[in-house]
């Protein structure tokens, strides 16, 4: 076969090939040591496990452009890389190690912080971290938050429509972005880094860009919506006793904060249990052990009044209705942040647990009690004993289902059977017509499932902007579609 027939990544790059790339970068910057690549060959949850032919780390844009124009010429696969924090191993290369990982982790610089406009400059490499704290030094908030922020990446969180704990006020990344510049797989460069809200003019190609998981063009820089910090926020943690209770506080939470309400998290006593026995200094706020938790944030400028009284409103209320059991309002920073800590060591402590197949799914906001219902009866017919542990952004209709091995199982034999624990959730996620990636993407992880679940029509047109924009497929083949 000719070589422009084939698949890129199917064969190693050339030893000319390989030195071309090096010396855009320059040697200290082309990986090829085996060492050196390791921390880029596998992911968080050490479910993939790669090999590379060389791990770039380019600084500029220039370089990048060059990068891909070489790419494009050799038919080399190019897997692009950010903090290497994502969850369904897009980021990760192929076992056989012909492809190039594209590291953007230099292209850190704040651009810009503009106060007036209320946007952020940055490039694709800075953490997610670093762009909060450059947007609080302008006395600015960037509402993107989640556990993992200290290393994903601005270019990661795009490339993967990244969700997290201020969706339900503010949006996900796409929401978030105004403008981008992106490397096209042939090198060209696409400068759409505008700050405008108001844009009618054609195509939104920033939106085909922001959750393509490096499929469609590299993303070197992003300008993103910044807002005001709050000056005061109060947040609670609620005990209940069954779930239809939860989605009255939740409605009860929304209707009397509105966008103040800025989370309202899901927190099941199993989770609870296992962040209290495995966590370090955690502590149960509740005297008692309610079978659900919700956390409960609210967030206040100075002009729109005191977090701490909207939020002892919506308790009291609830209090008064029969719709909670307990609850405690922090009386400090210290103490909002021990609640949230109980929220963000869920899935560190279920690891403690044993083995644990996982889903992040979404369904309608009002379907989410009948849904855990029915996709845990569904669970303990197909594993008896499995014990699910199900939480995540309630007001996002995004819940991570997870299953925990039953109690002394087999760990190998409980995880041989991911495919049919994930076949039985997700059909229940579609029959309520709900999503099968709420947040974290498709990458390899998903890549089959999706051909199962889009119409042929959404498919054929997705494929179709796939080969638009990436003509020779050099681009994390084999991820997504
Ligand atoms: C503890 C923990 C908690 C998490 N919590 C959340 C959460 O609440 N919400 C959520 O949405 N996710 C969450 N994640 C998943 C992950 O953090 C996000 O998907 C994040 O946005 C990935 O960013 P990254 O820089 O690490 O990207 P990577 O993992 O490096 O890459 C992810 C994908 O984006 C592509 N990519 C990376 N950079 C670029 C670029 N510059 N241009 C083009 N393509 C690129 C990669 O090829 C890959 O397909 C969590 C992960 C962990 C480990």
């Amino acid at each position: 076969m000719p070589h422009s027939l084939l698949r890129p990544g199917s064969t190693p790059p050339s030893p000319e090939t390989l030195a071309r790339f090096a010396r855009i970068v320059g040697p200290a910057c082309a990986i090829s040591n085996p060492d050196d690549m390791t921390p880029h060959l596998h992911e968080w949850r050490g479910r993939y496990h790669g090999r590379a032919a060389l791990v770039l780390k380019p600084a500029t844009v220039g370089e990048v452009s060059q990068i891909m124009a070489l790419a494009f010429e050799t038919r080399t696969a190019i897997v692009p890389q950010g903090g290497n924090t994502g969850l369904v191993g897009g980021q990760i290369p192929f076992e056989t190690g012909n492809e190039v990982v594209l590291s953007l982790s230099r292209l850190n610089n704040i651009r810009a912080v503009d106060p007036v406009s209320n946007t952020i400059t940055a490039e694709a490499g800075v953490t997610l971290a670093a762009a909060q704290a450059a947007a609080e030094a302008a006395d600015r908030m960037l509402p993107l938050s989640l556990a993992a922020e200290g290393s994903c990446q601005i270019g990661g969180n795009l490339a993967t429509n990244a969700g997290g704990v201020s969706v339900l006020a503010h949006g996900n990344a796409r929401a978030l972005t105004l403008g981008l510049e992106v490397v096209l797989a042939d090198g060209r460069v696409w400068d759409g880094l505008r700050s405008l809200k108001k844009d009618n003019t054609g195509y939104s190609l920033r939106d085909i860009f922001v959750g393509s998981e490096g499929t469609l063009g590299i993303i070197t820089a992003a300008v993103l919506k910044l807002g005001p910090r709050p000056s005061s926020q109060a947040v609670a943690f609620a005990g209940l006793s069954s779930l239809r209770d939860v989605a009255r506080l939740f409605a009860m939470s929304l209707q009397s904060a509105g966008p103040a309400l800025t989370a309202f998290e899901l927190i099941p006593r199993i989770g609870l249990d296992f962040v209290l026995r495995h966590g370090p200094n955690c502590r149960d706020p509740l005297a008692l052990p309610y079978p659900w938790c919700a956390l409960i944030e609210i967030s206040k400028t100075h002009a729109e009044g005191d977090a701490d009284a909207a939020a002892s409103a919506i308790l009291e209320r609830a209090f008064g209705e029969g719709v909670i059991g307990d609850a405690v309002l922090a009386n400090s920073l210290s103490q909002a942040r021990e609640f949230w800590k109980l929220r963000e060591l869920l899935s560190e402590a279920q690891k403690q647990e044993g083995g644990s197949v996982k889903h992040d799914v979404s369904v309608a906001i009002a379907n989410i009690p009948a849904f855990i219902e029915r996709a845990s009866k569904a669970v303990e017919r197909l594993v008896p004993g499995a014990r699910p542990v199900v939480f995540g952004h309630y007001g996002d209709g995004n819940i991570h289902y997870n299953v925990s091995q039953p109690l002394g199982a087999d760990t190998a034999a409980f995880l041989n059977r991911w495919d049919e624990i994930s076949e039985a959730v997700h059909a229940v996620v579609l029959e309520f017509d709900g999503s099968i990636s709420a947040e974290h993407g498709v990458g390899r992880m998903k890549r089959d499932l999706l051909a199962r679940i889009k119409s042929p029509v959404e498919l054929d047109l997705m494929r179709r902007i796939k080969d638009a924009l990436d003509p020779r497929g050099v681009l994390n083949p084999g991820k997504l579609l």
